[in-house]
């Protein structure tokens, strides 16, 4: 079962600028900045009440931010969910008759203490859906 939104990923140009932007809008800093290594994004974040906003910066032109841009230009670019057991949730998605962005969706250390795992968009109206569980 999906819970509640964790978090929105929102994919910028320039992460310093826009968390000066963001500081503004919500009247308040954010909590916490992480780089990604595997997948070459940098990352912060801002709580909101139950939810979170993750600000992404690509850190090379491979990364799946830096294509993204390219092809859509700054902006909302997916919505995460926390779950309980990611491994139970992937099994019961992909019997639903969802894909997933990886062939053999393992999941993966994330940004923000999360293991993590993309549907294809292709399979959820165009939204790229993250599932992400707390690493305890
Ligand atoms: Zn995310």
């Amino acid at each position: 079962m999906l819970k509640k939104i964790e978090h929105i990923g929102i994919a910028v140009k320039n992460i310093k600028e826009a968390n000066e932007l963001f500081k503004k809008l919500f009247g308040k800093e954010s909590y916490k900045t992480e780089t990604v290594e595997s997948e070459g994004v940098s990352t912060s974040f801002f709580i909101l009440g139950e939810s979170k906003i993750e600000l992404l910066e690509a850190q090379n032109e491979n990364s799946a931010i830096a294509k993204f841009i390219e092809k859509r230009g700054e902006g909302i670019h997916h919505m995460a969910f926390e779950v309980d057991d990611i491994y139970a949730e992937i099994k019961r998605l992909q019997a639903e008759g969802f894909t997933f962005t990886r062939e053999n969706p393992e999941p993966f250390k994330g940004a923000d203490n999360k293991l993590v795992c993309f549907l294809h968009p292709k399979s959820t109206n165009g939204v790229l859906v993250e599932l992400c569980q707390e690493i305890k």
